[in-house]
């Protein structure tokens, strides 16, 4: 008779044994986990078994953080050791620049709560004195770092989830995934069928393979990674003798290199440049236990960098060198949750740092499986954050550059080259040619800002003020003072039709759906009453309505829409993707320019702020909304492709005589900081309540029903926690970017802060083996860090530098200079809040 189960998680690596930990945790015992052959047969029994917390996403550092803090409890409930050495690691730079880096890491770092500490190249040879310090200017030291064994671990999720009542069964490969018609999966193994509810993809090396058992082509690829082992160093043994402990982990930037002791000698693996991927586009099924030939050639570049900065390992002699293949998606964080356009088919896969991030994976995904919701923001690696155009080849030059840039510096102006361009839009050619610098939202080129000449237009990567300022300071100036013309293909358009739409939308958004030719701006909640989503709306006719949102958040969106779609076909949604694209249009000059292309009146009178007509514009047909997020007077154009090089170039032509520019994202962006504007992604994400976001205007708890209805209105009953503000900073050369610490001078006020201290961190030790006191990274005399900033930069046309963030309720309101100071890359700038728009307080510019 044919099994079945509420869920089956395919791959028995260290994610799918967390999965499964996470589901009997949960509470679900009907759970099996399916194994092709033994435990640990993919990329998890020969790793490096390192992990670490810090993370260039917080939500997924946050994880990690979990991650780490659950080996204890694992190792109870289990009985399994999982081996587990918390050392404490550093970071080394060898640079101002990557210094810099560092400042901007250990800042970040005290939003997280995390205990990091900047230290000099002697403090940290004091921890590893196999270094040569005059090689580096200083490093950062992260207590939360160790390693641990990868198949007691592995080994340890599994007991603990036989233990809570999960079966698992080895031996038995999964040959083909089918559904039938009442949603019921049906796994096809060697043993015979399995029926299931719910299915997990953990199939790690395979999980590509998986997936295309259910049609799917998931961004995923594994790469060949070595690391070498030496024999026993007579420098690890009288460090260890001599103090008692264990060298501390090592990462060394330059040479592209990770290392910590190994028993009595020394790990050392590479990030190399000339990187090399592992069965680009099919991984065989025979592949066991096995490694890859070592190609040291490959690694010699790192090497020679690695025997300067750690002169005795050049001595060691090399025990054995281990090359392994793993998985990574493009951006190099894991492909996590439900996958779009299928029901119960769940990701968990393309996780390379397992030993890192498996625990928190497994938690959000048995959360989002059993509860509906991951119950944290997962965004950095929700499958659904990557959209058709991530192809095979895409993912096969995305993945490379990700793993050869691991160790490099991101600078936050800087747009990486690899598998570009990949979507374009029809002025793409036209944008180029006019020295536009390009970037890319959600695989699509999009203009950032515009250059004199084409010598100059590229960006020079830096964590301060760069070359494009003065050219996006002129493009908000003549907008502001004139008119401007950007491309807005960038957002995600959906239409929903049918007799049911309003309804619908009504139920699912917060705000009152507007009247036919009307727009209205509204949040979206789940059911916890958190922020998932924030749109404009058009309503086209009865039953025709128009959605604007974030591009990125396409599929995340879709999943949801189709998550809540009514079973009687009564709702339709479409995804428009660049089948509609757009331009806007802005500044006190924008409706002359529009009226000449027109042959409808678009007098103030007979279109408003915020209406919505269909017309032809330079003879096309398109959709104009009388909005734009410059916060200026101003109109969204959209036209179907074949048409948008006839209407821009009208457009041009029309606008000549006023002067029109071409402006980019980026002069967009400046000019919605000064209105005090949110992003979403950036102020606007789950972990936020509406009236935390301050998105109160569009919140109507008056409707008798909408998802997240009761949530919202106990937030606001009970008052936030915490309020979306605006500041004005006194920056120097640098602005924000985003995750950096604000301060405030409290005192001995609580007013409650708002990292998570992870209460679990290796000691420090001296040169002479003092114990170093730990310092509370989140306070400073007076001072204290009470909030975390979400975006910013410059405010071109008011001339000032901005920043969005989040502060305890209690201190939103306070206006007053003197209170707040921001940490811009190791240096605390004074800051106030900017309690209205810098630009235009009373928005009369948009209603001109
Ligand atoms: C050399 C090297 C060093 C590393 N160092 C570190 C490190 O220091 N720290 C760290 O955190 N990570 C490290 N990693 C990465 C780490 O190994 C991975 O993140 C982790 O193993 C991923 O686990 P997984 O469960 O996703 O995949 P896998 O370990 O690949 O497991 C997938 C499992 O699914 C099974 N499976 C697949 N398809 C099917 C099917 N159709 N039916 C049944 N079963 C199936 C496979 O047999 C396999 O057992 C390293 C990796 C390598 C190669």
């Amino acid at each position: 008779m044919t099994r079945t189960y509420r869920a089956v998680v395919i791959g028995g690596g260290v994610v799918g044994c967390s999965v499964l930990f996470h589901l009997a945790r949960a509470g679900w015992k009907d759970v099996l986990l399916i194994e092709r052959s033994e435990l640990t047969s993919g990329s998890s029994w020969h790793a490096a078994g390192g992990f670490h917390t810090l993370n260039g996403d917080p939500n997924v550092a946050r994880l990690q953080a979990y991650t780490v803090s659950l080996y204890e409890e694992l190792e109870r409930i289990s009985g399994q050791s999982c081996g587990l050495h918390l050392t404490g690691g550093v970071m080394m730079a060898d640079s101002p620049e990557r210094m810099n880096f560092l400042r901007m890491t250990h800042a970040r770092g005290r939003t997280l709560g995390m205990e990091t500490e900047l230290i000099t190249p002697s403090e940290a040879k004091a921890m590893f004195p196999l270094m040569d310090e005059t090689q580096f200017v200083g490093a950062l030291w992260d207590p939360v770092e160790g390693h641990l064994d990868p198949s007691g671990t592995t080994h340890a999720y599994a007991k603990a989830a036989k233990v809570l009542g999960a079966e698992i069964e080895l031996r038995n490969p999964v040959k083909e995934i089918t559904q039938s018609p009442d949603g019921m999966w049906t796994l096809h193994t060697q043993n015979g069928p399995i029926r299931c509810e719910h299915v997990v993809n953990a199939g790690g090396l395979w999980a590509r393979e998986v997936g295309r058992m259910v049609g799917l082509e998931l961004p995923v690829l594994a790469m060949e990674h070595m690391y070498l082992l030496t024999e026993p160093m007579p420098e690890v043994i009288e460090f260890n003798q001599s103090t008692g402990r264990e060298l501390v982990g090592v990462i060394d930037f330059k040479g592209e290199i990770y290392t910590r002791q190994e028993r009595q000698g020394i790990l050392l693996g590479t990030y190399e440049k000339a990187c090399k991927p592992w069965s680009p586009v099919n991984t065989p099924w025979d592949f066991g236990h096995e490694l890859l030939a070592p190609d040291l050639d490959r690694i010699a570049p790192s090497l020679e960098v690695g025997f300067r900065h750690f002169p005795a390992m050049e001595r060691a002699g090399i025990k054995q060198v281990i090359n392994g293949p793993f998985t990574f998606a493009p951006d190099g964080n894991p492909l996590v949750g439900p996958v779009q356009g299928l029901t119960n088919y769940w990701s968990a896969c393309a996780v390379m740092a397992g030993f890192s991030q498996g625990g928190g994976v497994g938690l959000v995904l048995a959360n989002w499986m059993t509860q509906g919701d991951p119950g944290h923001d997962v965004f950095g690696m929700d499958v659904s954050r990557y959209g058709e155009w991530a192809t095979l080849r895409y993912t096969n030059a995305k993945v490379r550059e990700n793993y050869s840039r691991r160790f490099s510096i991101r600078f936050p102006n800087e747009e990486l080259p690899a598998a570009r361009p990949q979507e374009t839009t029809p002025l793409y050619d036209l944008m180029v040619a006019q020295n536009a610098v390009m970037g890319v939202t959600w695989g699509l080129e999009t203009p950032l800002w515009f250059a004199p000449s084409a010598a100059e237009a590229q960006d020079i990567p830096s964590f301060h003020r760069s070359n494009d300022f003065a050219h996006v300071a002129r493009e908000v100036k003549a907008t502001r003072d004139s008119v401007g013309v950007t491309e807005i293909a960038n957002f995600a358009k959906y239409e929903v039709t049918g007799p049911g739409a309003e309804a619908w939308l009504d139920h699912l958004m917060t705000n009152t759906m507007p009247k036919a030719g009307r727009l209205v701006l509204t949040p979206m909640l789940n059911d916890n009453g958190k922020l998932i989503g924030d749109f404009t709306i058009a309503k086209a006719s009865e039953g025709r309505f128009l959605i604007w949102g974030s591009l990125g958040a396409s599929k995340y969106h879709m999943r949801w829409f189709e998550q809540h779609l009514p079973q009687d076909g009564s709702v339709t949604v479409r995804r428009f993707h660049m089948d509609l694209v757009g331009l806007s249009v802005c500044g006190p000059k924008a409706r002359a320019v529009l009226a000449k292309l027109v042959d409808t009146d678009v007098s103030n009178a007979a279109f408003r702020f915020m209406d919505f007509r269909e017309m032809d514009v330079a003879a096309a047909p398109c959709m104009v909304n009388r909005i734009t997020y410059s916060g200026d007077l101003g109109y969204e154009i959209w036209m179907k492709p074949s048409y948008q090089r006839r209407v821009y170039t009208a457009i041009k032509a029309a606008g000549a005589e006023f002067g029109i520019v071409d402006f980019g994202m980026r002069a967009l962006l400046s000019m919605r900081l000064e209105k005090n504007f949110p992003t979403w992604f950036a102020e606007l994400r789950p972990i936020y309540g509406p009236y935390e976001g301050a998105m109160d205007r569009f919140i109507k708890p008056q409707k008798p029903d909408f998802i997240g209805r009761a949530a919202a209105i106990r937030e606001r009953d009970e008052g936030p926690r915490r309020r979306r503000v605006s500041l004005v900073i006194e920056a120097g050369t640098a602005d924000v970017m985003a995750d950096e610490p604000i301060w405030a001078r409290v005192g001995d006020t609580d007013y409650g802060t708002i990292g998570a201290p992870h209460g679990y961190g290796a000691p420090r030790f001296d040169a002479a083996g003092a114990e170093v006191a730990k310092p509370d990274p989140a306070r400073d005399g007076d001072w204290r860090v009470v909030g975390w900033v979400t975006s910013g930069g410059y405010a071109h046309y008011v001339g000032q530098s901005m920043a969005q963030g989040y502060l305890p309720a209690a201190l939103a309101e306070r206006g007053e200079a003197g209170l707040f100071e921001v940490e811009i890359m190791g240096e605390r700038r004074p800051a106030r809040i900017a309690l209205e728009p810098p630009f235009d307080p009373q928005g009369e510019r948009m209603r001109m």
